[in-house]
């Protein structure tokens, strides 16, 4: 079928609204109409080139690609062999496709599943072939196998996950990548518990919701780090306690709030991450205490400023995340049900709302500090 999506044809370019032909679902494959698509950061590394170029990565490329890797929709179409949903299902897509089976999956990682290898490579998930065709015959490749930016996804049943029909599509799409992202990096990774301190660095689309993880697991300092006033203002809503507009001025604060002990935890969500922002965030943390990694970082960057006496001496530890370090079965309707009981804000996480055609428009208030959440939102 046609449909039509935003595609990238390379780093430094716009997103170009093209029709694209999709083929027939194939053996375990799912067409789904798009409701929303989240205007995350993650897309915008690949119009920087942060996620690799062709050079970089050996000759291959994920270009021309559709973007989007947050998002729900409604399945329309099943493919063979499909037994996870059904015509009218309503769904999130997983940017980590989770196949059920693998060691991963089968000890409640999904979210390392053997499959997420290949999640930023060409091919569908089910066979490996091109399934996307471009006005001119080129096959096109979908973000982290997804491709949210279109009107219509042809997907994996493995990328998919099954939701309640009565929560509305936005909220769905919103926690299949920010929400369980974020939360999940002070919960699950952090392991934030009662009474802790801990710092949120970069207060977007994803770090609003370190925030409201790091509340809801009952911390009693909670330091927004972001140098966007918007975002810092933002901050209250979704449980910030203190704001500072950098780590340094962070340090005195959190001095005071700890009398010198400094942060249980320090959280990385900025919309890129760099390795000058670790030594900061380990003279935050207190003795014995954690760094989450969550923001991305550009793929080629290997540097790291770090004092590795400081590290050892004091019993630090730096963990990485990714999914918020939680399943995508587990932790979508999880979050769904919170929001549900009025316990997660997810609807004050969208700050506007974009037509298809706007999305260049959506990408360049982002980089303008003035969005928490932009969304595509289809008819
Ligand atoms: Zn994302
Ligand atoms: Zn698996």
């Amino acid at each position: 079928m046609r449909t039509r999506a935003a595609v990238l044809y390379g780093a430094n370019q716009e997103w170009q609204i093209k029709d694209v032909e999709l083929d027939a679902p194939g053996r375990g494959e799912v067409l789904v109409k798009t409701h929303a698509a989240g205007l995350c950061h993650s897309d915008e590394h690949l119009v920087t080139g942060d996620l690799g170029t062709p050079e970089e990565l050996g000759g291959s490329s994920l270009f021309p690609v559709i973007g989007g890797h947050e998002g729900s929709g409604v399945v329309i179409e099943i493919g063979e062999g499909v037994t996870d949903v059904e015509v009218g299902d309503h769904v999130a897509v997983s940017f980590v496709p989770a196949c059920g089976k693998c060691r991963w999956c089968a000890s409640g990682q999904q979210n390392l599943c053997d499959l997420g290898a290949g999640t930023l490579g060409p091919g569908m998930v089910t066979d490996g072939r091109s399934a996307h065709h471009g006005p001119d015959g080129e096959d096109i490749n979908t973000m982290a196998k997804l491709g949210t930016f279109a009107e219509h996804m042809l997907l994996s049943q493995d990328s998919v996950v099954k939701v309640d029909p009565d929560i509305p599509l936005m909220p769905v799409a919103l926690v299949s990548c920010g929400v369980a992202t974020g939360y999940g990096s002070a919960v699950n990774r952090a392991e934030v518990t009662a009474g802790d301190t801990v710092v949120v660095v970069g207060c977007g689309g994803i770090g609003s919701n370190v925030l409201q993880g790091a509340k809801a697991a009952g911390a009693k300092n909670v330091i927004a780090v972001d140098p966007a006033e918007f975002k810092r203002e933002k901050a209250s809503v979704f449980g910030a306690t203190h704001t500072a507009s950098s780590m340094e001025e962070a340090m005195e604060l959190v001095g005071g709030l700890t009398a010198g002990v400094m942060a249980d935890s320090v959280i990385l969500s900025p919309g890129v991450v760099t390795g000058d922002l670790i030594a900061p965030a380990q003279f935050l943390t207190r003795k014995g205490g954690t760094i989450v990694v969550t923001g991305l970082a550009p793929m080629m960057q290997m540097d790291v400023q770090l004092n590795l006496f400081e590290f050892a001496m004091m019993n630090k530890q730096i963990k990485g995340t990714i999914f918020g370090s939680d399943s995508p079965r587990h932790a979508v309707p999880r979050l769904l049900g919170m929001y549900q009981a009025g316990q997660l804000k997810l609807d004050e996480l969208v700050t506007r709302t974009y037509t298809l055609d706007q999305i260049n428009e959506g990408y360049q208030d982002m980089r303008d500090d003035k969005n928490i959440r932009g969304m595509i939102v289809f008819d």
